[in-house]
């Protein structure tokens, strides 16, 4: 039943707490976005570190450093360096961490702003990473610092953690973390994300990847007389005329109970990241002529995206069973199939207590009911799901996805104040802090 719902009283300790902060959050998001994060190659993220060290260390954390030792892309002059604080209340109780990665992509081009500057302008805050997600980072802990100012004898224990390479897949982030126990479900029981997914949506999970390359083989000839090789490009062109035929169709009829936006990501999808066939590509300037060759082998590279209701195995199996079915018709089709990378679908379900909290703390704050979303791409709650186990987890953060990686990106000062009182209202909900009269 819809009703018209007011936002209830809102004038009390934490909003006054969060709107004396107003000023502090900018700052905080400015600073942030003034530390280049970029990765590749994973820059400064010592620096980062360093930053939420001396401010959540003021703010009575206990911090650790973690150097993501012998991860792809750690090195000396890279290292890969995450934060975790971590602060106990005064009884034992649940833990409620907000997760927030430290790294952005590259800035790119288009840009009419410094992308590292963090311009202040008409209420938006600019800046490569300004959504996604240092407008989120900055948010948690101006969240976490009102909520301490107001309810300093909390029960339970509150982290917030800084961590590296989710734009690379988090192998020097959160999976390390989760490795070393960060992310136990004995140590944490609600993790909340706060990546750019929209204030009034809580996101329960994303959609599997799984990214494959497959190589067709040939054999070199004179171009003139290719009947004396055998062409890679054509027999990649039956892999690819299958794919039209049959795998495209049968991935698009697939549906999932999963609500993920935009719509068009409900079913299971497939890109064709890359193709390439015989000689190496002439650089742009070259007026060089090609030489004359058959080419004896033919590569593409696939991203997959599948659904919590398929599996690993059958997107893997189903790619085979249509390479082995072309070997079976096509006189020397030869290939062979190399996953390159893997990620799990997760969800967790609306009923967690996370979930339902944020949920009803954006109804308090927003005066409309949220949204359940799930991501189309996968983001750090996989390694929190797979290797940590614990299930209790949702992305929720200020910032417009379609807003990240682009140029001009950017992050409205409104929106990080009602998404860091959603997500202060939330720790009074998890954490059964009392309210004062
Ligand atoms: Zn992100």
């Amino acid at each position: 039943m819809e009703t018209a719902a007011a936002p209830p009283l809102r004038d009390d300790a934490l909003a006054r707490a969060l709107a004396d902060r107003h000023d502090d959050l900018i700052a905080l998001t400015q600073d942030l976005i003034r530390i280049p994060t970029r990765n590749p190659p994973g820059e400064n993220y010592r620096e980062i570190c360093d930053y939420l060290d001396r401010r959540l260390g003021r703010a009575g954390f206990s911090t650790e450093l973690v150097r993501a030792e012998g991860t792809p892309g750690d090195c000396t002059a890279y290292p890969r360096w995450n934060i975790v604080a971590r602060r106990e209340g005064t009884r034992p109780g649940d833990c409620v961490h907000f997760n927030s990665h430290i790294d952005v992509v590259e800035a790119g081009h288009g840009w009419t702003t410094d992308p590292f500057g963090g311009a202040l302008i008409d209420g938006r805050i600019y800046g490569r990473g300004a959504c996604d997600m240092k407008g989120g980072l900055a948010a948690s802990i101006i969240a976490v610092e009102a909520f301490l100012e107001v309810f300093p004898d909390f029960a339970g224990a509150i982290e917030i953690s800084g961590t590296a390479d989710e734009e690379s897949g988090g192998y020097g982030g959160v999976a390390y973390l989760a490795e070393k126990g960060f992310f136990s479900p004995q140590r944490v029981q609600h993790v909340i994300i706060p990546e750019p997914l929209n204030k009034d949506r809580v996101c329960l999970g994303h959609r599997g990847g799984w990214w494959a390359e497959i190589e067709t083989f040939g054999e070199i000839a004179h171009g003139s007389m290719p009947f004396l090789g055998d062409c890679a490009v054509r027999h990649m062109g039956a892999v690819l005329d299958r794919f039209e035929r049959d795998l495209f169709p049968a991935m698009a009829a697939r549906r999932t109970e999963m609500p993920v936006v935009p719509e068009g990501a409900r079913s299971s999808t497939m890109n064709i990241n890359s193709i390439h066939g015989g000689q190496a590509e002439r650089p742009l300037d070259s007026t060089a002529l090609p030489s004359h060759c058959v080419p004896d082998s033919c590569r593409i590279v696939i991203d997959r995206r599948y659904l919590i209701e398929e599996s690993h195995d059958s997107v893997k199996g189903e790619i085979e069973g249509l390479l082995e079915a072309i070997s079976d018709e096509r006189p020397k089709f030869r290939y062979a199939l190399r996953e390159l990378n893997h990620v799990i679908p997760s969800m967790t379900d609306r009923d967690a207590p996370v979930a339902q909290a944020v949920a009803r703390q954006i109804g308090n704050v927003m005066g409309k009911e949220a949204e359940f979303v799930a991501s189309p791409g996968s983001y750090d709650q996989k390694h929190i799901d797979r290797i940590g186990k614990l299930r209790n987890c949702v992305a929720y953060g200020p910032g417009i996805l379609d807003l990240a990686h682009k140029p001009d990106e950017y992050v409205g000062v409104d929106d990080m104040m009602q998404s860091a009182e959603v997500m202060a209202r939330s720790l009074i909900d998890l954490l059964h802090a009392e309210q004062d009269p």
